[in-house]
């Protein structure tokens, strides 16, 4: 029987296993590895960052649902990949090491026939002296982590409700930071929250972000078509932060945090601090720490992954001008280029460049987004390559891999801008394609049919649906596969 090691159970990976196990039933054997033994429908996070819910109602446990599905669960961090196996075991392993508190430490060599590596991003604190929960700032990138940044809210409106004034800096950590839309989404959920309680008069929130206008997202910005009239996410973005009273600082890059004071670099070249009494910063994105060897025992990491410590895979790499950049750059396949068993979904995946365009400061600093991977395309990477795989072990390896391009693919993303059922708010925003192709689409790039951002009420009940809806999917409960990645 053939195996299937999935190296992540997030978005990507999750969905590809429940995928595989279901196209397959008991002709292949699927194993995960992930070091945590929750799943965490990660945008929830900004609502356990602001206490509107906890840590249980945004995760649950793996193992039963895998035990239930026959699916392998090895709670471990993988390490290393060995794509051809070494002298002494002909087939390819990867070597992971256990987080399993009852077997913590451990080491397994597990072999696999085809290899999925869905490990999202590693969260690079590191990069910017003093960002994080173990600094001085905070995050919401993990369930853990918007508890703490909960915690520390509610002590400080506990301070604002005593008549103190307080600044509140929420944005991203570092000038090559992505996810710009959680950081957005969590400045509004805190705006809102404390409107909510009364204080937002004693309260200055900032907004302290990589990109170079609003509204951009790593995506380059967008542009809709509403009522008739072109508007472009930049001014919808700019009159939301009006309305709310939000000052934004842009196009900066935050070189260190103090205990409360942000030192940051501008765009033109100009240093700045900015003094804080909450912080909740994003950090930048890597891939995760894990080598590669050949069967000769060198290090072949550098092959097998970019130097950012992204998977490559079938995409163009070759380093142009942003004018150059087109949509045939991106990946279809998601295919390691060197090993056709190896593949890369979600974050994981080396992307061959931005989507907004690059920018540097006079002193040589990186300022611009990254580009996101957000939850939908890496679930129906996670899909795609699973029914690649599938139909490969029913058919034989030439079989034609299925595609599922971010050049040719829609995303809807559902940013929350405070919760409530009655005052809440959320900005729905779709884009069709993800990667703006001005050939197809001149002007922005996109179709401005299928690109649109409305924000309301509505927008709120949808995206607390949706929390429940994908959630009752991970769980693999019954018709699970009927709803959409
Ligand atoms: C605060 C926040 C809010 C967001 N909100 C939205 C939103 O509203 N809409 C949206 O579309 N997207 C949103 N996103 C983005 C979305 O969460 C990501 O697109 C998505 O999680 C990516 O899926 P993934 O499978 O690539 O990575 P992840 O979901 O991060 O999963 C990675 C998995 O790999 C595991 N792993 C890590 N290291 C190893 C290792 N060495 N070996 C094995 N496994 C490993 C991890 O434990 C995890 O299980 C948000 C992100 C953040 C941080």
């Amino acid at each position: 029987m053939k195996r299937v090691v999935i190296l992540g159970a997030g978005i990507s990976g999750h969905t590809a296993a429940l995928h595989l196990q279901r196209q397959l039933k008991r002709q292949v054997e699927v194993v995960v590895v992930s070091p945590n033994s929750n799943w965490n429908w990660i945008p929830s996070n900004i609502w356990v960052g602001v206490g509107k819910m906890s840590k249980s109602q945004v995760t649950f446990p793996l193992a039963p649902i895998y035990q239930r599905k026959h699916i392998g669960f090895r709670q471990a961090k993988a390490v290393a990949i060995h794509p051809e196996g070494d002298a002494d075991h002909p087939r390819a392993f990867v070597d992971i090491v256990y987080t399993d508190p009852t077997r913590s430490g451990d080491e397994e060599r597990l072999g696999y026939d085809y290899l999925i590596v869905a490990t999202g991003p590693k969260l690079n604190f590191a990069a910017t002296p003093g960002l994080g929960p173990d600094g001085n700032s905070f995050s919401v990138c993990t369930a853990d982590h918007a508890q703490q940044s909960a915690a520390a809210l509610e002590t400080l409106i506990g301070e604002l409700e005593a008549g103190e004034r307080k600044t509140l800096v929420i944005g991203v950590g570092h000038g090559t930071c992505t996810c710009e839309g959680a950081a957005f989404e969590y400045t509004f959920n805190v705006e809102h929250e404390l409107r909510e309680r009364g204080v937002r008069d004693l309260a200055d929130v900032v907004y302290l972000s990589n990109e170079y206008d609003l509204g951009d997202l790593g995506v380059g910005g967008m542009t809709f078509a509403q009522n008739g009239f072109e508007t472009s996410s930049k001014m919808w973005t700019e009159s939301l932060f009006r309305e709310r009273g939000v000052r934004a600082i842009l196009r900066a890059h935050v070189e260190r945090v103090d205990p409360g004071v942000i030192h940051y670099e501008e765009l033109d070249g100009s240093k700045h601090t900015l003094d804080f009494d909450f912080a909740m910063l994003l950090p930048p994105f890597r891939g995760v720490d894990m080598k590669a060897y050949s069967n000769e025992g060198d290090d072949i990491t550098d092959e097998l992954f970019a130097p950012n410590g992204f998977l490559r895979v079938d995409a163009d790499y070759e380093s142009k001008p942003f004018d150059q950049w087109a949509p045939e750059d991106w990946p279809k396949t998601y295919q390691c280029p060197r090993y056709a068993n190896v593949f890369g979904v979600g974050i994981a995946f080396a992307p061959p460049h931005a989507i907004s365009e690059p920018r540097k400061s006079p002193n040589g600093t990186v300022i611009s987004p990254a580009p996101p991977r957000t939850g939908m395309p890496s679930g129906v990477m996670g899909r795609t390559v699973a029914l690649s795989i599938a139909e490969r072990i029913r058919h034989g390896d030439d079989r034609p891999l299925r595609t599922a391009s971010m050049a040719a693919m829609g995303a809807a993303c559902i940013a929350s801008a405070g919760a409530g059922l009655r005052r809440g708010s959320a900005a729905a925003i779709t884009m069709y394609p993800i990667i703006p192709d001005r050939r197809r689409f001149p002007g922005s790039g996109r179709d401005l049919t299928q690109t649109s951002g409305e924000i309301g009420l509505s927008g709120h009940w949808t995206k607390l649906l949706l929390h429940y809806l994908f959630i009752y999917k991970a769980k693999a409960r019954f018709g699970w596969f009927v709803i959409p990645e």
